[in-house]
């Protein structure tokens, strides 16, 4: 039981870089609620060794001239496409345990739009009562195609450590969410009210991330830790194929005590081996990098 729950969706695909899934950003959102006094789950699709294979999508269907069959070769991981990670049916019960009054879920990725989407549908289906409301990279670029879903209550453009403590609040005391910053919603005559993406001002005011809330075992490497961190956000680069060019939010750095301080809270718990920096542009001021 929880007020909120944050879900990180499974992915379907040939291939899942296990090591680079670490639930970060939602664990970062977790610790901005909690320290604004609602009780947090995380539940993360991805914190297990299931998968199961499912037949190729029509779209890929090409490629079953070049990987027919299983091989020795380097490339027989891709032979199968899959579902990693639990089941919707599993995510949605685990939804309508929670009791939560307000899902998020994570979108980060446009190829994995339908994993999202489907999950709320899923959380929609066995917890009814809840809003739901999706953020990240790919929500954050596509609002529209994103609030096409009757499933999707709300969606958060930008950094949802700033949008979500508020609009957790007006959920629950049924206040305006109109002034929220990055907030898109449906009015009542259904027309599209979509605003700019919301901006942490100062990175070091905002508490570091709820990493209690992370299954830390499932993401052990040789059994040492693995962590993730970011040190940065945005980029100011606008390559024509990246969404962060577009996504308006301006770079930004945390001081180096903050991300070293994270780094040594990391590894009281655990031996850590493993730091993976999820930065967009880790090494842009090679001075503060190094
Ligand atoms: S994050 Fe990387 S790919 Fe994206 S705009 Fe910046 S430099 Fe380009």
């Amino acid at each position: 039981m929880a007020d909120i729950l944050l879900i990180q969706p499974p992915v379907r695909d040939f291939y899942l870089t296990r090591k680079r899934t670490i639930p970060y950003g939602l664990s970062s959102i977790a610790a901005v609620l909690i320290q604004n006094g609602f009780s947090v789950e995380l539940f993360d699709s991805l914190a297990t060794h299931k998968s199961r294979i499912l037949d190729y999508p029509d779209e890929m269907n090409h490629l079953r001239l070049f990987y027919g069959k299983p091989d020795q070769s380097p490339f027989a991981l891709f032979h199968h496409f899959r579902h990693f990670g639990y089941s919707y049916e599993h995510i949605g019960k685990a939804a309508g345990q929670s009791n939560a009054f307000l899902v998020g879920i994570s979108s980060l990725f446009s190829a994995y739009q339908d994993e999202a989407l489907k999950t709320a549908e899923i959380v929609k289906k066995w917890h009814p009562d809840c809003k739901i409301v999706i953020g990240g990279h790919h929500a954050t670029s596509m609002p529209e195609e994103v609030m096409k879903n009757p499933a999707v209550d709300f969606l958060i453009r930008g950094e949802g450590e700033v949008s979500m403590p508020l609009l957790a609040k007006a959920v629950h005391d049924h206040l305006s969410i109109k002034d929220i910053p990055g907030i898109v919603y449906r009015e009542e005559n259904s027309s599209l009210v979509i605003t700019p993406p919301a901006v942490m001002s100062s990175l070091d005011h905002y508490p570091l991330p709820a990493t209690h809330l992370i299954k830390k075992k499932y993401y052990q490497r040789n059994k040492s830790g693995s962590i993730a961190v970011v040190a940065s956000r945005g980029c100011p680069m606008k390559c024509s194929y990246c969404s962060m060019g577009e996504s308006g939010l301006p770079y930004r750095r945390r001081s180096v005590e903050s991300v070293v301080k994270e780094i040594e809270l990391a590894t009281v718990s655990e031996p850590v081996r493993f730091i993976d920096f999820e930065d967009e542009n880790l090494s842009l001021d090679k001075k503060w990098f190094l």
